[in-house]
């Protein structure tokens, strides 16, 4: 094989590479907010039963004041049956008081039920909050790997650069730029291999002259109808990018 073609499969492999380590850490971000949003329905859950709980106070102090309004109705009552001199006003506001007693009767009876609810309420809330403190716990240990995960990343990557200019130094500028162009414009495929007169890059067959310059490995050879530099396939060429790992 070439020797340039042996570098450029190695620079290829190393681009390969921090490109894909590029996405990934173009990622992170948006990775790192899903695991945030995790906690989100959890806080949710426990805000609504919160929400319940006030909801349910409001509505025993409500209780509280209807029922001190007959108190003090019952009270005035009292004071007008005393002041009265007419027996039928007199049963009339009996009537009256006894209704109102009733009336207090009933409200502290809701009273009752609501404090059991608010009990029950309380219990829930509990366990919520215990729901979400183990996804806090849980999503800080993610977010923690996410973040060992991405300086791995870019050590890795660095590593990844330095090599891959050990390569570049090695090989003509003319070259290196028509690979970095191919680099782009093909995905990521500058070199590919030729399999059965066939390019692996566009599948297409070359022609006898092109696979015979591509055969006999003397100069760089370039596929005639996609353009991407081709190099003789074979076993061992496969092996080439591993053995400089
Ligand atoms: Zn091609």
């Amino acid at each position: 094989m070439l020797p340039e073609i042996e570098h450029l499969l190695v620079i290829q492999d190393r681009d390969r590479k921090i490109r894909e380590i590029d996405q990934e850490l173009v990622n992170i971000p948006k990775k790192e907010e899903e695991i945030r949003n995790r906690l989100e329905d959890d806080q949710a859950t426990f805000d609504g039963i919160k929400g319940e709980l006030t909801q349910n106070e409001i509505a025993m102090k409500n209780l509280e004041l209807d029922i001190e309004t007959r108190r003090d109705s019952i009270g005035k009552l009292k004071v007008q049956q005393y002041e009265t001199k007419k027996n039928e006003e007199f049963r009339k506001m009996g009537g009256e008081i006894g209704r109102y007693e009733a009336e207090i009767i009933a409200t502290e009876d809701r009273e009752l039920e609501l404090m059991e609810l608010a009990e029950e309420i309380k219990v829930r809330m509990k366990s919520a909050a215990e729901d979400r403190d183990d996804s806090q716990t849980m999503v800080d240990d993610d977010i923690a790997n996410l973040k060992i995960a991405m300086e791995n990343m870019k050590k890795e990557r660095v590593e990844f650069v330095t090599n891959r200019s050990g390569y570049a130094e090695k090989v003509d500028e003319d070259l290196l730029d028509t690979y970095a162009r191919l680099f782009k414009a093909k995905d990521g495929w500058a070199v590919v291999g030729l399999i059965d007169g066939a390019c692996q890059g566009c599948h297409m067959r070359v022609t006898k002259s092109t696979e015979l310059d591509v055969r006999n490995e003397n100069v760089v050879t370039h596929c005639q109808n996609c353009g991407r530099i081709l190099y003789w396939w074979t076993d061992e060429a496969d092996k080439v990018v591993s053995r400089c790992e």
